[in-house]
């Protein structure tokens, strides 16, 4: 069962290293079915080169258990659980230690919308989320992740599909897996271009263009790309 589901979830994750978001088996992605459900993510500790469609594992949301799979799902399962169940809209889930994003996480710094390669994806400031208490890390460390994340970013996450959790890195959401792939992609990008453009004095994009970038593409008059 869950066969396009699985399949869309292997993709995304092979995706992950080939856009050099992930070493060895760092990164996970995931999918959502809301009618069935369930999410299907990656298992955890598979090398991707041996990664097959069928080893996806599939989970509950509502018991987060294991509904089909033989592997253990990723670690991060409780996380992706907890976004899936916070953010009514998203369909897919990706999180990556990947390089530029990840060093902002580990200053704490949330990455400042500095351009309009930034106001194109995400419509403001793409926050860090302050780092776990130890309570918080030593039970349920997963869940708690992810319900910091729910927390920091219920108001703007429809606007701006990213967060940092402070001291570990960047988690994405979107429509679907390949979505979330996209906005992890165009995340450690623009975090590449801030830690950059930050060291040249660079300031906050005018309110009015980051306005104009974003709502061509995502606002109700977007005329951005093709009909
Ligand atoms: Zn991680």
């Amino acid at each position: 069962m869950y066969s396009a589901l699985k399949q869309a979830v292997y993709q995304a994750n092979l995706a992950l290293p080939k856009a050099n978001l992930c070493l060895a088996t760092w990164g996970n992605a995931s999918q959502v079915d809301r009618a069935a459900g369930v999410f299907a993510i990656k298992p955890s500790g598979v090398d991707y080169n041996t990664m097959k469609p069928e080893d996806m594992v599939v989970v509950s949301l509502t018991s987060g258990q294991v509904v089909e799979g033989s592997l253990r799902p990723s670690s991060d399962t409780e996380t992706h659980l907890e976004l899936y169940r916070a953010f009514s809209e998203i369909g897919g889930v990706v999180h990556t230690h990947s390089r530029w994003a990840t060093i902002f996480a580990q200053a704490g710094r949330a990455i400042p919308a500095l351009g309009t390669t930034h106001a194109d994806t995400f419509y403001g400031a793409v926050p860090c989320v302050p780092a776990l208490t130890q309570e918080q890390v030593m039970q349920r460390y997963e869940t708690n992740t992810g319900l910091a994340i729910a927390a920091a970013c219920q108001q703007t996450y429809r606007d701006i599909p990213a967060a940092l959790v402070q001291a570990h890195g960047p988690f994405t959401w979107g429509s679907n897996a390949q979505k979330a792939v996209e906005h992890a992609i165009i995340l450690e990008e623009i975090a590449m271009m801030a830690y950059h453009s930050l060291q040249l004095g660079a300031q906050p994009v005018d309110s009015f263009l980051l306005e104009k970038h974003y709502q061509r593409k995502h606002g109700p008059n977007a005329y951005y790309g093709q009909r």
